[in-house]
């Protein structure tokens, strides 16, 4: 059944061609146990090898049932193999982390064996073996004769009709060597069983054919002991591995090698932590750049803030600040927009500050008091600001001026807050209540058209308005020079209509001109110089209100931290308010910048991945060398390049599955400071499912490829050849 004619093989090593066996001819039958002897170096190995397809030959034919083998391809081989050969080593060739029962499991699952079937079979064979009391010892435990022991029942696990062994009592001793050769024999019915010694005397009386070789050749060739020939081969249906098995061995091996385990979790975690912290980190920046990045249009360009509008344009009434109020992540609410992007001047003789309005409510000051009454405010500057560390004693002193609020207001400066983080070149002013309140109008002023009329003469904007206490409502006062508007120079009882608008409203008011002030009088009636107040209208301080009070159709909101921006944003949205977030609207100003910081970020993160997966796949290829036996041994039991592909792949994604979890663990207890880390807080601050997702899906990238190109190594060499390679 099995017939070589001419059979050579040649060894290619460092450029030098060495001869395994030349020219060999021989046949072999069913029910034969064949002893091959012959001294070191004369290429009995080598015959096994080719015999049991572990190796290739080069020249000659070998015929199995008469079918001719030298042109089969790596999957033929493998199939023969699964078709007729079991092989039993020398050296055992076990898997040295499984325990006896799970190495004989091995070859029945290669074979595709179900869970039933090979634990009766299994037992079976250990209770041949005489390994009962040892089936959950793991083989590294055993001895070298209860090791070839375990080989042999391994051997048995699946039915071939061709079994072939190395010199298998060759590192054992001789009361050893005796119990195997009784199984071999045993076992050899019906079998053809082809056995390699140095020892020829402790075999011959089981032998049907005895075969001599020297130097590559057969020297002999005898028959001892005639069998009968017309035993035919149990034509066998070849099975392969189920995907179950599969993913049973892949998840087997992460747990059976500590060190190994360690290992790679360890890997795995750097990887994890390097993508995070790229990700986080350049998330980071791009938040601190915008958050350094001022606006145009905007003087309070906080990340934080978020401008509102009703979708209906309307006012913003109570009932909506209260719906607002109850987003948990917004920190506080400043209900007039406008009073953010107010700039206000203070200044005396030898100081000038100018800064936004601080529109969060503060509990505390750093130096001096809150401010109380109208004419108060604090000044509020980073913790590093120099100067107004050095001025701190006279300007909480001095008198100052707040320009442009109302008449140049005479303000005290009662007390001064220093922030951690804060623009060291920043000024900002916390006024009292009622000094917000004061300076309300005078804000909504700048936003607001007025167009005057008197007696439907169009005059334009051409006016200022200003309260005064001796000016009764719905009347108003001018100036005289302004009397040529009216018919024969005199205003005096004509109608004023003021229509008053901007992109929210558009209102009419309408004034009598009650009388006209001159040069002489405008002290003594209104208390105002006449010279500033030529083209100004004086009307009572409820009607300036009216004009100028507004309800609020633009609000601000202040979100508590920035991660919750786009939540914060939907929630909004969802209640039914129009939103500009500030640092979108700094980054469109500035999108040519973020556009090359996102290019270059893009370049560093693949750069990074790449370098990562070198890395990684150098290391892991250090820690599976010590596994290419273990290769070599599924691939003698029967297992393809995609078996070993998905066994390793399924092994590795396992480890990403658990670092990636233990990793996500940490996190959420980190991110509910049950466990306090700044480094890893920070950097996750940003990261959202999606990355997360992203990040997982880069590992298991990772683990596909590393597992195919670890594959595609060991099955460039023939499995003999992996097995040479294990130290
Ligand atoms: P045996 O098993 O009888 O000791 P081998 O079959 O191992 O002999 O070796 C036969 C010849 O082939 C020897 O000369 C040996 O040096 C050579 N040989 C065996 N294996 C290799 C190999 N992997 N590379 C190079 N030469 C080899
Ligand atoms: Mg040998």
């Amino acid at each position: 059944m099995l017939k070589l004619k001419n059979v050579s093989k040649y060894y290619y090593q460092d450029g030098i061609i060495a001869s395994g066996i030349t020219k060999i001819n021989l046949e072999l039958f069913l029910g034969e146990f064949v002893v091959i002897t012959g001294e070191s170096g004369s290429g009995k190995s080598t015959l096994l090898n080719v015999l049991s397809g572990l190796d290739t030959y080069e020249d000659g034919e070998m015929y199995i049932n008469g079918k001719e083998t030298s042109h089969y391809s790596e999957k033929e081989y493998l199939e023969y193999r699964k078709k007729y050969v079991s092989n039993i080593f020398q050296n055992f060739n076990l898997v040295n982390s499984y325990t006896v029962y799970q190495n004989i499991e091995l070859a029945m699952l290669m074979n595709g064996g179900n869970k039933k079937d090979i634990k009766k079979k299994v037992n079976e064979l250990i209770n041949k073996v005489g390994l009962n009391k040892y089936k959950h010892t793991k083989a590294s435990k055993l001895s070298g004769g209860q090791k070839q022991r375990v080989a042999i029942a391994r051997a048995l696990a699946y039915e071939t009709p061709i079994i072939v062994c190395d010199e298998p009592t060759g590192a054992l001793d001789s009361k050893a060597s005796n119990s195997i050769l009784e199984l071999l024999h045993e076992i050899s019915h019906d079998k053809l069983v082809i056995i390699v010694t140095h020892n020829k005397a402790e075999i011959e009386k089981y032998a049907t054919r005895l075969i001599r070789m020297h130097d590559g050749k057969i020297l002999e060739n005898k028959i001892v002991n005639p069998v009968n020939l017309d035993k035919d081969i149990k034509n066998q249906e070849i099975k392969n591995i189920t995907n179950m098995s599969k993913i049973q061995l892949g998840i087997r091996n992460v747990f059976n090698l500590p060190v190994k385990f360690c290992l790679m979790l360890a890997i795995f975690f750097l990887i994890i932590i390097t993508l995070v912290s790229n990700y986080g980190g350049t998330k980071n920046s791009l938040n601190s750049e915008s958050a350094f990045a001022y606006s145009l249009y905007f003087v309070n360009s906080s990340d934080l803030r978020i401008i509102i509008k009703k979708d209906n344009k309307e006012a913003f009434t109570n009932d909506d600040y209260n719906k607002i109020k109850e987003i948990k992540e917004i920190d506080y609410i400043v209900e007039n927009d406008l009073v953010n992007d107010y700039e206000l001047y203070l200044d005396s003789n030898d100081i000038y500050l100018n800064g936004s309005i601080y529109t969060k409510k503060i509990n505390k000051v750093s130096v001096g008091k809150l401010p109380v009454n109208d004419n108060e405010l604090v000044i509020i500057v980073g913790k590093n600001n120099d100067y107004i560390k050095y001025i701190e004693k006279s300007i909480l002193n001095e008198e100052l001026t707040l320009e442009n609020v109302t008449n140049n207001k005479k303000i005290k400066v009662t007390g001064i807050l220093y922030l951690d983080n804060y623009n060291d070149y920043a000024y900002s002013f916390y006024l009292s209540d009622n000094l917000y309140k004061e300076i309300i109008p005078t804000i909504n002023s700048d936003y607001i058209t007025l167009d005057y009329q008197i007696n439907d003469n169009n005059l334009g904007e051409y006016f200022t308005i200003m309260p005064n206490k001796n000016v009764l409502d719905n009347e108003c006062y001018m100036s005289d020079e302004l009397q040529y508007l009216c018919e024969n120079n005199n205003c005096q009882n004509n109608k004023l209509n003021i229509n008053y608008h901007n992109i929210y409203f558009n209102n009419n008011k309408e004034l009598v001109i009650k009388g006209v002030y001159n040069k002489d009088n405008a002290k003594k009636n209104f208390n105002i110089d006449y010279d500033d107040n030529v083209y100004t209208i004086l009307v009572s301080e409820n009607d300036y209100n009216k004009l100028y009070n507004l309800d609020n159709y633009q609000s601000s909101v202040f979100i508590k931290d920035i991660k919750d921006l786009d939540l914060v944003v939907k929630k909004l949205n969802d209640l039914g308010y129009n939103t500009l977030e500030l640092r979108k609207a700094k980054l469109n100003e500035f999108k040519i910048f973020e556009q090359i910081f996102k290019i270059i970020n893009l370049i560093i993160t693949i750069i990074l991945v790449a370098t990562v997966f070198f890395i990684t796949y150098f290391i892991i290829r250090i820690i599976y060398k010590s596994r290419n036996s273990y290769y070599a041994t599924l691939r003698s039991l029967g297992a393809s390049f995609n078996d070993c592909v998905s066994i390793l792949r399924n092994e590795i994604i396992t480890f990403v599955n658990i670092s990636y979890t233990v990793f996500v663990i940490l996190i959420c207890l980190i991110k509910n400071n049950i466990i306090k880390y700044e480094y890893l807080y920070n950097l996750t601050k940003y990261i959202g499912l999606k990355e997360y997702i992203l990040v997982y899906l880069i590992l298991l990238f990772i683990a596909i490829l590393i597992s195919h190109r670890y594959a595609r190594k060991i099955f460039k060499e023939s499995i003999m050849k992996n097995y040479g390679e294990r130290i």
